[in-house]
């Protein structure tokens, strides 16, 4: 049972036009060097090749600050917007040398509306990306799934300093330490959905990949609440990825719905 709430109406837009590209590992997907610091960072990333303009040139461009209004006027809907199907995959981790990538077999999907996208991988961000009333977290995940017309969905789980996370430390053990290692560990299965917030409350609107070529028509949702890793678990992650996040981009012209539980 969900309840909308308009946070923003400022203009509408559509989760339209199919994809053209496969975007399933940022560093895969692209061959200039792009990156978080110095002449390959974020403001320069629309300069670094023609296939990358969107990154400067887009309206629809992620992340951005979700503001949650402070008086619910909510009205109800009866209607089950996201749906949620995520099972177990063999443990398959990539450090693509931006991100911990972990890959997901087939069979994991999440239902928003009428339309299915499948799960095809999950990865981490450090600091968050997202930010909620113009705070930041420790880190974001991101589970990234695919349409079968080739749209991407991304549903966004913030990470806070608090209390160790198991779960994570499974990921965290078989973490590999260098660019373009990966890691199979066939006797260890993970669950994408014990890292996702018991409150299922989030924010949703179309956006777009948050690393080159930062595409558009990308339908986000953010979870509203955060999950906990332990300040030691953050720590490692840093180790390896001091920054890897983009930072806020322009609202502009565009709707933020939040999604009540
Ligand atoms: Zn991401």
């Amino acid at each position: 049972m969900y309840r909308r709430q308009l946070l923003k109406l400022l203009g509408v837009s559509a989760v339209g036009t199919p994809l053209s590209i496969c975007v399933t590992s940022p560093v895969l997907a692209t061959t200039a060097n792009w990156g978080y610091i110095g002449k390959a960072s974020p403001e320069h990333w629309g300069d670094l090749a023609p296939e990358f303009q969107l990154c400067q040139l887009g309206r629809q461009q992620t992340p951005i600050n979700l503001q949650i209004a402070g008086v619910k006027t909510a009205q109800s809907n009866s209607e089950d917007l996201l749906v949620i199907n995520y099972q177990p995959t063999p443990l398959h981790l990539i450090n693509n040398g931006k991100t911990i990538q972990v890959n997901y077999q087939p069979g994991s999907y999440i239902k928003y509306g009428n339309d299915t996208f499948e799960l095809i991988q999950f990865h981490f961000h450090h600091l968050s990306e997202h930010r909620i009333n113009g705070k930041s977290y420790d880190m974001e995940l991101h589970f990234v799934h695919r349409h079968k017309t080739g749209n991407l969905a991304v549903l966004g789980v913030f990470l806070q300093a608090g209390a160790f996370n198991p779960k994570l430390q499974l990921i965290w053990d078989a973490m590999p330490q260098q660019p373009g290692r990966e890691n199979r560990v066939k006797d260890i299965y993970i669950d994408a959905c014990h890292f996702l917030p018991a409150q299922r409350r989030f924010l949703t609107y179309s956006g777009s990949l948050t690393t080159p070529p930062c595409s558009e028509n990308v339908l986000w949702c953010v979870m509203a609440m955060p999950i906990t890793a332990s300040p030691e678990q953050i720590a490692k992650f840093s180790q390896i990825f001091p920054t890897n996040a983009r930072p806020i981009q322009p609202l502009n012209h565009r709707l933020v719905t939040e999604v009540l539980e």
